[in-house]
């Protein structure tokens, strides 16, 4: 298929490949449609799992997109401008990489029939680029709007993202939590930053004893019996160091030998560290979280001043505890003044799993939440975090732009037909391109058939007379039949769809255009 040296070749070495023309289209093509044929088998709720083992034996078993490609440790350059598709479709929005992925290879097998019947390379090109841009219209058109109060809906969503992912069995219970998380850090402009979220996770618990917490869940308990342990409107001190009990005047070690002595020296231990609860008392602060630790010394001062006190707190706990409280993180408990205050709705001791937690709600300043995520093993918890970092992920594009389609093939069945009808229009040879383009999107559904043992043919001629009725019409996975995703719950957010076709389309549109590769040896 490479010829070596094809023309004058003197600015490379003997050593370089140079591969042109069709050749070289084809050398691309085959690649491309390669790595996409590879992971067809996953797409959809019937979709198969590959199992991946690494030179060292390691073994993934998913079927994960993004997750099959980079495991694969793909090397020829056309194969690899696929990679990158579902690459980017995994940054850009979380889900959609097998689609985007094998449509990309489809709309390459379509062109290389073009190509055949003596189309130029440009001209399919500039076809399905036109296509591309009609088709972002189109999704816009059949979009159906779905906002932060619509709970079902973005459930819906989160649930379809989970669909055949190894979590699928808890995609329900997971769902809900995605979906609070990404709820509770919504801003009143519907903006969601993920760094909101605090993700914590054990292994050892079931899945579905995953849970979310409206606010932050510290690790810690209070350091002494006597304190209060829910507080309502609470004010918070936040320290960044110890509460220590200060030098004694004596250097020497004391022998305490009778039990007076014993209880002055504890009084005068208690004495050193009045200053600083009484500064905290006096300040009105309900609630103290320390870096350090807390002397023993101060532990019944503070539960007399009905303070609930924990040491040891994590330092990106307090750094976050100033963010969500408005308060100010001090250093010297002494310095802390009233002003230095958070506060939070709530505050109050629990636990999650086995870990003791005190959880602070409703913050004065921002809005945070905690994912508190289980699996039984490492392994399990891996897929269990992937899961829901693609799930909110899905879920913030879907929200933020407020809209959503139907599953199972319908928007590309909707979108395939639109394009039939505007390809009427475009005429010439690149008409012959937006057909084809149209066709290609076909390969979803027709996937989605084939993977649940359906007759992929009779799929797409009822799915077709199906959106006589409407565009939400897709493919029962179980039953190959047609219905309407949204009564089905199968729903989709728009951003996923119109990244897949357009990251599809970006990178057969490229390799379309390359008719000379040149490898360095
Ligand atoms: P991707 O990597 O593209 O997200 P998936 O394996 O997750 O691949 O499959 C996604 C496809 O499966 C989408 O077309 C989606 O609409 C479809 N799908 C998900 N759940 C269902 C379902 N219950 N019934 C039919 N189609 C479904
Ligand atoms: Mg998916």
């Amino acid at each position: 298929m490479s010829r070596r040296g094809g023309g004058p070749l003197i600015l490379l070495s003997d050593d370089a490949q140079r591969t042109t023309g069709r050749d070289a289209q084809t050398m691309n093509i085959t690649a491309a449609k390669a790595i996409a044929q590879s992971v067809r088998t996953t797409l959809g709720p019937r979709g198969m799992d590959k199992m991946l083992v690494d030179s060292s034996g390691n073994v993934v078993v998913t079927n994960d997109g993004v997750t099959i490609l980079s495991e694969m440790d793909i090397e020829h350059p056309g194969a690899n401008m696929i990679v990158e598709v579902a690459e980017s479709q995994e940054s850009e929005v979380g889900d959609g990489t097998t689609t985007a992925v094998v449509l990309a290879g489809e709309l390459l097998a379509q062109a290389e029939e073009l190509l055949e019947q003596d189309i130029h390379p440009t001209t399919i090109a500039d076809g399905y680029q036109r296509a591309a841009n009609e088709a972002r219209g189109l999704l816009d058109e059949i979009a159906r709007s779905v906002d932060i109060d619509d709970v079902d809906t973005l459930e819906q969503i989160a649930v379809t993202v989970m669909t055949g992912k190894s979590t699928a069995d808890y995609s329900a219970e997971l769902a809900e939590i995605v979906v609070q998380a990404v709820r509770a850090v919504a801003d009143d402009n519907g903006r969601i930053d993920l760094e909101d979220l605090i993700i914590k996770q054990g292994t050892g618990r079931p899945i579905d004893e995953s849970e979310f917490v409206d606010g932050l869940a510290i690790e810690g308990e209070p350091v002494g019996e006597e304190m209060p342990d829910d507080i309502d409107d609470a004010r918070i001190a936040i320290l960044d160091g110890d509460i220590d009990v200060k030098e004694l005047e004596t250097d020497a070690e004391i022998e305490l030998t009778d039990a007076d002595q014993y209880k002055e020296f504890k009084e005068a231990e208690q004495e050193s560290v009045r200053g600083a609860v009484d500064a905290l008392a006096d300040a009105g602060a309900d609630v103290l979280f320390a870096s350090g630790d807390i002397a023993d010394a101060a532990e019944s001062y503070l539960a007399e001043s009905g303070i609930l006190a924990v040491d040891g707190v994590d330092q990106a706990d307090i750094a976050r505890l100033g963010r969500v409280t408005g308060g100010v993180v001090e250093t010297n408990a002494e310095a802390l003044g009233a002003d230095h205050l958070g506060t939070a709705g709530e505050v109050s001791i629990g636990t999650v799993g086995n870990t003791d937690v005190i959880f602070v709600e409703d913050g004065a300043t921002s809005d945070v939440g905690t994912l508190v995520i289980y699996g039984g093993t490492d392994q399990i918890l891996d897929e269990v975090e992937r899961a829901i970092a693609d799930t909110l992920h899905a879920v913030q594009v879907a929200l933020e732009e407020g809209a959503a389609l139907g599953g199972g093939g319908a928007a590309e069945t909707a979108l395939s037909l639109a394009l039939r009808d505007y390809a009427e229009g475009v005429g010439g040879r690149e008409q012959l391109a937006v057909e084809a383009f149209a066709e290609a999107l076909e390969i979803a559904p027709r996937t989605l058939a084939e993977n649940a043992g359906h007759d992929p043919v009779d799929a797409l001629i009822e799915l077709r007379a199906s959106h006589e009725g409407g565009s939400t019409f897709g493919l029962d996975a179980e039953t190959g039949g047609v219905i309407d995703m949204y009564e089905d719950g199968v729903v989709e957010p728009v951003p996923v769809k119109r990244q897949a076709v357009e990251s599809a389309t970006e990178a057969a549109v490229m390799i379309l255009r390359i008719d000379d590769v040149i490898s360095a040896a």
